[in-house]
């Protein structure tokens, strides 16, 4: 519950490690591997999102209702990730499935660029 409650009041993307911080400060029992096994169900409850953005960690992100689709634009020097709203996306890959006789199962847009601050 206290990893539950730790993501769903996090704002913006975070790691792993972060969500176990801030599960101790709600509940000091909480193990690293409790949080490890917490992830994958709250993904598949739609609680998180995993945002995999080819690091050697992955980052996560609360899932707010219902949303559109999301692309990410990442800033390849320090990390930081801002999600998107890409409804064109959505129907490119569908078009694109369609015309192949396919249904999308999932698809991603991840933009790797340079945030205003790193271009200084
Ligand atoms: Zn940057």
């Amino acid at each position: 519950m206290a990893v539950f409650e730790a993501a769903r009041s996090s704002a913006g993307h975070y790691t792993a490690e972060e969500l176990l911080k801030k599960s101790r400060a709600l509940d000091r029992s909480v193990s690293r591997a409790t949080v490890y096994r917490a992830l994958p169900l709250l993904i598949e409850c739609n609680v998180v999102r995993e945002v995999d953005v080819g690091r050697d960690h992955k980052y996560y992100l609360t899932e707010t209702g219902s949303t559109p689709f999301r692309a990410q634009l990442i800033c390849g020097h320090c990390d930081t990730i801002l999600e998107v709203d890409a409804p064109f996306m959505e129907w490119y890959g569908k078009a694109v499935a369609a015309k192949h006789g396919m249904k999308p199962i999932s698809q991603k847009l991840q933009v790797t660029a340079l945030c205003p601050k790193c271009q200084k």
